[in-house]
């Protein structure tokens, strides 16, 4: 799935799953990529409790994208890096 808005691949987006445990994707329109959810104001209030859930996320897996995603945004997000600091 590519995101509507940037074009890129939507790494969260619902799809053929590997073996592992399974992470539910953040809740937005499959169209959307995280990194543009966080961007819009009205969709990073519904990330929220997402985002929370996966603070507790261990899955390596899970941190690799999440350091994949941080070197696709072009520009420093105020937001995205809070919740990549969470993370560590
Ligand atoms: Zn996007």
């Amino acid at each position: 799935m590519i995101c509507s808005r940037c074009g890129r691949e939507n790494i969260f987006a619902r799809g053929p799953r590997t073996s592992g445990p399974v992470l539910a994707p953040p809740p937005l329109p499959p169209d959307i990529c995280l990194v543009c959810g966080l961007k819009d104001p009205a969709l990073r209030d519904k990330l929220r409790p997402w985002l929370d859930e996966l603070k507790g996320w261990g899955d390596r897996r899970i941190r690799e994208h999440i350091q994949h995603l941080r070197a696709l945004a072009v520009r420093p997000l105020e937001a995205i890096d809070r919740f990549i600091d969470s993370l560590r």
